[in-house]
């Protein structure tokens, strides 16, 4: 399996690297013209390759995203009750996400001089930074000046600049709009949208076949300079997010599970077993669709037009332990980098994390490159993802799970709340 794979190549990247690093010593001739000449420029390659995606995914699955729920909520009660359901659990996930990356700190287990020569090492292209760090905070703070700067004074120059917010701010403005026109045009407009959205996901499969030697060249980089200096605080962070997929999943959702369905949270995760072991076997929401309408509807009793209207929509706009992931992962590498955030620009980071994790699909790593999108809009080297891609293959198994627990919960409160009895 690809993820099997890629563990391999962060794996022999790490004993590589770090065996060169205690050997000959991170500054040896041998080291730099790996380096050079090897690594790092199939490490970049890798790189680029899933930059190369992000303007044109963001675009297109947040048009496709805003516009469904633009016909979500016109069609009334159900439809504005989903979208609320989605929007509220998704937030609530951020919200976790920040108070357990701040509370537990993850990324502070790298020394202080290591932080500084890792920026050093890999904050390559400073003008090009400044240039995507704008939008949000650009004075560190929330100002008049925050606001104008998000509003893109043309769009195009956003998408060459990898402005993500302005793409972000045109994109949902474009999907709202796109609702109003009349309804073949749209249909046509969106299939296109749609399609191309489709066409990206598939690039991102084509550059994960490569992540097994890119996530190598990239860890053998890391490792290569800095030895071991970088397993404490990964460890950490997989602990923290594991910890806060389960608080998610075991504490906020069975309170609602308890509140608004009224029903016991035990009983209710044992019905969901089969969905969550397929969502924890193929890390894909929108495999998991099938299993989640079988059983929605045979286990919980969740009547079969709520259950088609709200699982196929959650597969890939409800993503909780997406944005719980995205958001710890953010803020870990910022630590990690030595990268200090205002508050206004954490907010926006977790803003960010909340819509790309509505636009995310819903396939195996779906939402890694909105997220390479969002690390470097805050000055993080692009390698940070290299770090945490070599442990992704759990994370994603878990997250996927948490994705898909969400949206079975989001099926049964709306049946409840429009009146129907469940059989939990
Ligand atoms: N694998 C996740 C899902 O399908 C998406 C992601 O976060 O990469 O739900």
């Amino acid at each position: 399996m690809a993820h099997t794979r890629i563990l391999l190549g962060l794996l022999f990247g790490a004993i590589v690297g770090t065996v060169m690093n205690v050997s000959l010593g991170a500054d040896a001739d041998a080291v730099t013209f790996i380096n050079t000449w090897v690594a790092g420029p199939i490490g970049q390659i890798f790189l680029r390759l899933l930059f190369m995606v992000v303007i044109p995914l963001v675009f297109c699955s947040v048009v496709g995203g805003v516009a469904s729920i633009g016909d979500v909520t016109a069609l009334g009660r159900i439809g504005i009750k989903t979208a609320a359901f989605f929007g509220v659990t998704t937030g609530l996930a951020v919200l976790l996400a920040l108070i357990a990356t701040e509370v537990f700190r993850p990324g502070d287990a790298v020394d202080a001089a290591t932080k500084v020569e890792l920026m050093r090492s890999f904050a390559s292209g400073a003008a090009e930074k400044a240039a995507l760090n704008k939008g949000i905070g650009t004075d560190g703070g929330f100002g008049v000046s925050t606001f104008i700067e998000m509003v893109p004074k043309n769009p195009l120059k956003a998408a060459v600049d990898g402005d993500l917010v302005g793409v972000l701010v045109f994109s949902i403005l474009f999907g709202i709009a796109a609702t109003r026109i009349d309804s073949s045009r749209r249909d046509k407009l969106l299939g296109v949208v749609d399609a191309v959205n489709d066409v990206c996901t598939h690039l991102v499969e084509l550059a994960l076949k490569l992540a097994p030697v890119g996530v190598f060249a990239l860890v053998f980089g890391v490792t290569s300079r800095f030895g071991l200096a970088l397993l404490p605080p990964l460890l950490a962070y997989v602990v923290v997010v594991i910890g806060a997929l389960l608080i998610h999943a075991l504490g906020t959702m069975s309170v609602v599970i308890a509140v608004l369905v009224k029903a016991s949270p035990i009983r209710f995760l044992r019905k969901c077993r089969t969905s969550l072991l397929t969502a924890f076997s193929t890390s894909s929401s929108a495999a998991t669709l099938p299993t989640n309408l079988a059983v929605s509807q045979r286990e919980l009793g969740v009547p079969g037009p709520i259950a088609g209207f709200v699982l196929p929509l959650g597969s890939t706009m409800c993503m909780n332990g997406t944005a719980i992931f995205e958001g710890i992962t953010v803020l870990f590498l910022c630590q990690v980098f030595g990268v200090e955030l205002s508050l206004g620009q954490t907010i926006g980071a977790l803003l960010l994390c909340v819509v790309t994790a509505v636009g995310a699909a819903g396939v195996p790593g779906g939402s890694i490159p909105l997220l390479v999108g969002i690390l470097v809009m805050f000055g993080v080297p692009a390698e940070g993802i290299a770090i945490v891609l070599g442990v992704d293959r759990l994370l994603d198994m878990a997250r996927t799970v948490v994705n898909v627990y969400g949206d079975l919960v989001g099926a049964a409160v709306i049946a409840k709340s429009e009146g129907h009895t469940l059989t939990i």
